[in-house]
């Protein structure tokens, strides 16, 4: 969340600037050496050592053994990132409670756990509950705090910083993160709190756009880096990280890709935002559920009810299933359909947890697009979904904070502990 700025010289950043820019080249490509380091960053040899000794002896980087070239004399030390030496842990906040994931640098799962936590007690946007309104910022910073202490794998001095993914946006004059999805608001002050008490900074991200961020991560090869992609978050709400041109679109309120107050019906339910129909009311895991839950009360018992047996009923030609999916399926549509027409991008990703209907609920999307009349600005609109998986918004938020937001400075403590150690006294 707060970024420290501290009073750098000029050949400091240049030393920050390049020894980041050789850990970005070992994490991309394990097994590489000194000299071909040298090669791909135009970086002096003289250089490239000595700033691969300091990743080594700051334990962010660790030598593999002789590489495996067929020239003669010394073999070459191979390098790749040091597994242990870092920790990140990963924090996914939605309307049932807080998904815990601890990884290493290489960003490999050391730990998870769950811990659930209804936010249908909080009523916080509920009208005229404003003055009832608990501070749900504290709560959660608390259960945060309980999570990761409570992990066996958690090693205080190695972690990087607590990462939390949740499905809304920072509003900058209320200093809070808030979301209707969730009906919560996280004051800016609490995190700070969290940040505090345990000595490492905390980063908070749009669970849409950590979602797109690891999409993009999973689509994207050394020759071909994706530029434009929607990805709609279909989990307790319904949102979008939206990559266009190579950049997201942020918004100078961090509003853009809300598409889930996109209305379907303006004299529909009236929706946390204030405005009426919007489409996340209808297109959210929890409603689709009820809705067949209440299509089947008349023929049959099904508990309980998952997405993956909603999705199988429909391939069992369940009629009354099948039409409540094919109604959310139409409606998540014209989210689609929206966002498209308004960004111009035509990749679209479905995930947060809904691409767990299967088989029918795809297809359905994609015939729905291929009927649309006069098929023109809906042409070549490409429907798939997530290859990130569940878990895209944990390592999305890894991801980005390890490419964009970790900096390797001089003061950092590990890399000052070990390079007082190599020191001569
Ligand atoms: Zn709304």
């Amino acid at each position: 969340m707060t970024m420290r700025e501290p009073r750098i010289s000029n050949q400091q950043t240049i030393k920050q600037k390049n020894i980041k820019l050789l850990f970005k080249h070992i994490q991309a490509e394990p097994g590489t050496t000194r000299a071909q380091l040298a090669r791909k960053t135009a970086l002096s040899p003289t250089t490239v050592s000595t700033l691969v000794d300091e990743l080594v002896q700051g334990e962010l980087v660790q030598e593999t053994g002789p590489a495996n070239t067929h020239s003669a004399g010394r073999k070459p030390i191979t390098l790749q990132i040091n597994p242990q030496g870092r920790q990140l842990a990963l924090f996914s906040l939605s309307s049932w409670g807080i998904h815990f994931e601890l990884y290493n640098l290489a960003l490999e799962v050391l730990d998870t756990g769950f811990f659930a936590h209804s936010t249908a007690s909080y009523q916080g946007f509920a009208q005229g509950a404003e003055a009832a309104d608990p501070d749900v910022g504290n709560d959660y910073m608390a259960f945060i705090q309980t999570l990761l202490t409570g992990s066996a794998s958690y090693d205080p001095a190695r972690l990087l910083a607590i990462c939390i993914t949740y499905p809304g946006i920072y509003l900058e004059r209320e200093e809070a993160f808030t979301s209707t999805a969730m009906q919560v608001s996280l004051s800016a002050a609490s995190v700070i709190g969290l940040e505090e008490r345990l000595n490492v900074p905390v980063f908070l991200g749009n669970s849409s756009m950590c979602r797109a961020y690891a999409e993009k991560k999973v689509l994207d090869s050394p020759r071909n880096s994706i530029s434009d992609l929607i990805y709609m978050n279909v989990c307790d709400g319904l949102g979008a990280g939206i990559i266009a041109g190579g950049v997201f679109l942020k918004g100078r309120e961090h509003n853009a890709g809300e598409v889930g107050h996109v209305s379907i019906d303006y004299r529909g339910k009236r929706c946390a935002c204030g405005l009426r129909g919007c489409v996340e009311q209808y297109v959210n895991i929890e409603a689709v559920t009820q809705r067949v839950r209440r299509a089947l009360e008349e023929t049959s018992d099904h508990e309980p009810l998952t997405l993956e047996a909603i999705g199988a009923l429909c391939l069992q030609g369940n009629a009354a299933v099948r039409e409540v999916v094919d109604d959310v399926a139409a409606m998540l549509f014209t989210a689609i359909y929206s966002t498209v027409c308004i960004t111009g991008v035509k990749r679209v990703v479905i995930g947060g947890g809904i691409e767990q209907l299967g088989d029918y609920f795809l297809e359905k999307l994609r015939s729905i697009s291929r009927e649309t009349p006069r098929d023109t600005l809906a042409r070549g609109i490409d429907i798939s979904y997530t290859r990130a998986g569940l878990n895209g918004d944990s390592q999305g938020i890894a991801q980005f904070y390890l490419d964009h937001v970790f900096a390797i400075c001089a003061d950092d403590e590990l890399l000052q502990k070990h390079a007082e150690q190599a020191a001569p006294a």
